[in-house]
């Protein structure tokens, strides 16, 4: 895949890139090792100081990091605002609670003294993908970084401008010279740097192939991996619910992002006796969406990231059809205009057995089962190879304890939305990856948690 900014939604291409060749990713790789020797030593003060000051200038500049997400990767320019605006909330709560985090921890033993110590690990390869491309890069970066591990970032190679523009805001933070790196480099080289002895560790956000890929590079190197990969999340909605904030929190939760977000709900699995009524005021929620120019304020459905991705969302569509699923609303890739868009589809009567039921639909696409009550809504919603995020809605506190139990999933989201917060954390289970982001468990992830015994 190219590296270039491709605007999705003209298909016109405003900007190419060559990728680093191997000695400028060797002479890369030896300044972040060099980096790390320097940046563990600095004080959490320090490093504290540099992540507020990227906060700063996140907030500052936010229309201009907003601007370039929405011309590399379609999102609402609205929500790409927001989306900066998280990116220096995570910077905050990192800069703030670190120290604490990383503190040492004495255990009682019968040793005079025994604790735990928290070091870093060294240089962290991110492998991250396009779909939030600011977001999923601070997650990961502002806890790395404040722990004194070194951050490589090898981005989605349709967003070089926001991986450079990363790099640059890091810098301009006061993080010394290889603390954090771009390297505009294609996937293949993923494997290289795996086998590299100076990185240490990766992190993934993506798709499954690519979770194996790196996954199989890292294990033939024994290096510990975080994979956050793709989930299919149930919205379950039963009898009791509060069904009109039901279907508005429905409607958000499916087209965030043009519906191409891991935690997207995308199957909603619906009890018999409201689903008529959900059923219809969730396709007047749809058809009421306005579809256009992601840079304009009130254009909720922006276009797809790119021209494959709405070519496989187009056949996934089209798979579930011929599976016995009906169309009620939208179905075709739209093709009387430029640019990737399709619109916001629902698709009824799907035989829950089927494969194209499993998969993830990644775009404005919403599944819709029936079921005969609460057991078979939990059978269905963990009748998948993927457990992200589940969002449940009930007002009965039986029915509450039972969702929260029983669905297989990283997080369980009553009356809510599925959501990252810094404050939890973030991740998945089965084939949606392991390991976890954000809070207290993420920033763990790369630390040798060394145990000290005195005697
Ligand atoms: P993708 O194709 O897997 O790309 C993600 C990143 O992995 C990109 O940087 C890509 O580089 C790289 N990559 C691709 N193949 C690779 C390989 N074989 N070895 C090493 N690196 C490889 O995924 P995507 O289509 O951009 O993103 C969509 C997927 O990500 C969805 O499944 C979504 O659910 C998941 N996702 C998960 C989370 C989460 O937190 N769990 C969040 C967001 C997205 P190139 O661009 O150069 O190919």
């Amino acid at each position: 895949m190219a590296i270039a900014t491709i605007n999705p939604a003209t298909g016109e291409t405003l900007k190419t890139f060559e990728p680093l060749n191997d000695a400028e990713i060797a002479a890369k790789l030896d300044v972040a090792g060099q980096a790390f020797e320097f940046h563990r030593q600095t004080s959490f003060e320090r490093r504290s100081q540099y992540l507020q000051k990227a906060a700063d200038i996140l907030e500052q500049d936010k229309a201009e990091f907003a601007k370039l997400m929405t011309l590399e990767m379609g999102k609402p320019f609205k929500a790409a605002i927001a989306e900066v605006e998280k990116c220096a909330v995570v910077c905050r709560y990192y800069a703030e609670h670190a120290a604490d985090f990383l503190a040492d921890v004495t255990v009682q033993t019968d040793a005079s003294h025994s604790f735990v110590r928290y070091q870093p690990l060294g240089v962290i390869l991110a492998v991250m993908p396009w779909n939030f491309p600011f977001w999923q890069v601070f997650r990961f970066a502002a806890p790395a970084l404040m722990a004194g591990n070194v951050g490589l970032l090898k981005h989605a190679s349709n967003v070089p401008q926001c991986a450079l523009a990363i790099e640059d805001i890091l810098q301009r933070a006061g993080f010394p010279t290889g603390v954090f790196q771009t390297l505009l480099i294609g996937a293949a080289k993923v494997a290289d740097l795996m086998a590299d002895e100076r990185v240490k560790a990766a992190t993934l956000t993506g798709s499954e192939p690519a979770g194996v890929s790196l996954a199989t590079a890292a294990g033939k190197q024994i290096k510990k991996t975080v994979l956050e990969l793709g989930g299919s999340d149930p919205f379950i909605v039963l009898a009791s619910a509060d069904l009109e904030t039901a279907v508005v929190t429905a409607t958000t939760a499916r087209m965030l992002n043009n519906g191409q977000s891991c935690i997207a709900a995308k199957r909603f699995i619906v009890v018999e006796a409201i689903a008529d009524k959900f059923e219809k005021l969730l396709l007047d929620k749809f058809e009421a969406l306005k579809l256009g120019d992601p840079m304009e304020l009130d254009t909720d459905l922006g276009p797809l990231a790119t021209p494959g991705i709405l070519q496989d969302l187009d056949q996934q569509v089209q798979d579930a059809i011929s599976s016995g699923g009906k169309v009620i609303t939208g179905g075709h890739a739209l093709s009387d205009r430029p640019g990737n868009f399709y619109p916001p589809t629902i698709i009824t009567n799907i035989p829950p057995d089927t494969p194209i039921a499993k998969e993830e639909f990644f775009g404005p696409v919403a599944l819709l089962f029936r079921v005969a009550d609460i057991d078979a809504a939990i059978k269905l919603a963990n009748d998948t190879p993927f457990g992200l995020g589940a969002s449940a809605w009930t007002t009965n506190d039986q029915e509450r304890d039972r969702l929260i139990t029983e669905i297989e999933a990283g997080s369980v989201f009553i009356n809510s939305m599925v959501k990252s917060d810094p404050r939890l954390p973030f991740g998945g289970i089965k084939r949606s990856g392991y390991g976890r982001e954000l809070s207290i468990q993420g920033i763990h992830e790369f630390m040798n948690v060394k145990t000290v015994w005195v005697k």
